[in-house]
């Protein structure tokens, strides 16, 4: 089924009329016509039925069905806090944790991060990563979005974390350190765990002292496997392990 991604503002009324990207994406990428059908999702777990009633140069128009909250993911709610790597790596691991079902990506800046984000390019940059997580979940059939976070020091993101963090069994919290004497990650899971944060190192890994700060929050250190792991590579190893484990790949 084709899907498109539309704004839960668009749908209020029985009809609903989209122009800009989700146009674009109609007309010309799926040369919709009248007649044609298609499914909506917000972003936020609701999907809704449509049929093209018109395409026009700037908008299409489309008539909706009644809305329907999509099946909760199976497995455990993921956050991959993801230290900031260089160039089109950030795009990647974002559409493919996002295919692998994460719930929420923070941005990170490490020591050693080559990768920077100044400031006054944080919005641009996360308004980016958003839409190549939309274009992942419209892609691997998602009513949701994952959330991509504000770009933020390791450190404040750590002090954010354990702000948020409730003392319950259910959550589990581990940085992936290849220098780790740590269990391995697929051993540290148990499948009952309820909510999982992943923080994966920069290229250049990170320093004793990043690695200290972390456990002192409450995360353990894991290890996946002997070999050196690329940062993206890393990350979709994690997610995916963390997955598989409790059941989110079933
Ligand atoms: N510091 C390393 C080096 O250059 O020698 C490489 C860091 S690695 C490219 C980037 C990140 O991926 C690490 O900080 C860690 O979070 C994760 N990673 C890579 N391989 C790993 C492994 N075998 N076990 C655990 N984490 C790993």
């Amino acid at each position: 089924m084709r899907r498109l991604f539309v704004p839960a503002e668009l749908w209020r009324e029985p009809r609903a009329v989209v122009d800009g990207d989700a146009h674009r994406h109609l007309a010309r990428v799926l040369r919709a016509r009248a007649g044609d059908t298609l499914t909506l999702f917000d972003g936020r777990g609701r999907e809704v039925d449509a049929v093209v009633v018109a395409v026009e140069r700037e908008r299409t128009t489309l008539a909706l069905g009644a809305p329907r909250t999509a099946a909760p993911a199976a497995g455990a709610r993921l956050v991959l806090l993801q230290s900031l790597a260089r160039g089109e790596r950030m795009d990647w691991i974002v559409q493919k944790t996002t295919e692998l079902g994460v719930a929420e990506i923070i941005p990170v800046a490490a020591e050693r991060s080559v990768a920077r984000v100044p400031a006054r390019e944080a919005p641009a940059r996360r308004a980016r990563w958003e839409k190549i997580a939309r274009e992942a979940a419209r892609q691997c059939g998602r009513a949701d979005v994952p959330t991509i976070g504000e770009p933020a020091a390791l450190a404040a993101a750590l002090q954010h974390w354990r702000d948020e963090k409730r003392e319950d069994a259910g959550v589990a919290a581990f940085v992936l350190w290849e220098g780790s004497q740590g269990r391995p990650l697929r051993a540290a899971l148990a499948a009952d765990t309820r909510a999982v944060t992943l923080l994966v190192g920069p290229e250049g890994g990170f320093t004793d002292a990043e690695v200290a700060l972390a456990q002192s929050s409450g995360f353990q250190v894991a290890g996946l496997g002997p070999r050196i792991l690329r940062v993206e590579t890393a990350a979709v190893v994690a997610v995916a392990l963390a997955q598989f484990a409790t059941g989110g790949l079933d």
